[in-house]
């Protein structure tokens, strides 16, 4: 699998940490699957076909968000 640099655009190898021709950061082989997945779900969206992996994950997202605000309420008071 090949990725490009975000910099650049030459072609990279997935798991390079860093780009052999600019020196930029890669992302790196779980990067590229996370927003390869990122891009799906956005695809997905766009299209109105939601999976239920991507449902269960937007499930977890949001109880995340929840707890997140509450914690902040009760720091706040
Ligand atoms: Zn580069």
């Amino acid at each position: 699998m090949m990725g490009f640099c975000t910099e650049c655009s030459q072609q990279q190898d997935d798991d390079q940490k860093f780009c052999r021709f600019c020196g930029e950061r890669l992302p790196g082989a779980m990067l590229m699957r996370q927003l390869r997945e990122e891009h799906a779900n956005i695809q997905a969206q766009k299209t109105g076909q939601v999976t239920q992996t991507q449902q269960a994950n937007l499930a977890t997202l949001q109880a995340i968000e929840l707890a997140r605000q509450q914690q902040g309420n009760e720091q706040g008071n």
